[in-house]
């Protein structure tokens, strides 16, 4: 019996990538998917995913949606023309 024959699970693949499975058990995992073309693939897909991610990840704005949402909506209140409710001409009327 020998280990190459136990392909490892889709979940033993994804913690090698990520680092959560222990050494001896990372290391069966990536001997085994070095030679077993089936493994290797996993192993791949699971590696770029995680990549993708944590690019995603480092892309994310730091910034909260709220705060962003707060200062759109003050920056339309300055954009705003101030309503005076004394309309100019309208007192001029007596005049003369
Ligand atoms: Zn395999």
């Amino acid at each position: 019996m020998s280990a190459r024959a136990v392909h490892p699970s889709s979940d033993e693949i994804a913690a090698a990538v990520s680092g959560q499975l222990n050494v001896a058990d990372a290391q069966r995992v990536r001997s085994h998917a070095a030679g077993c073309r089936k493994c290797g693939d996993r192993l791949c897909t699971e590696e770029r995913t995680r990549e993708r991610l944590e690019l995603l990840a480092a892309d994310a704005p730091q910034v909260n949606v709220v705060q962003q949402v707060l200062e759109r909506i003050a920056a339309q209140k300055q954009e705003q023309p101030v309503l005076d409710e004394s309309e100019p001409g309208s007192s001029r009327r007596a005049s003369g």
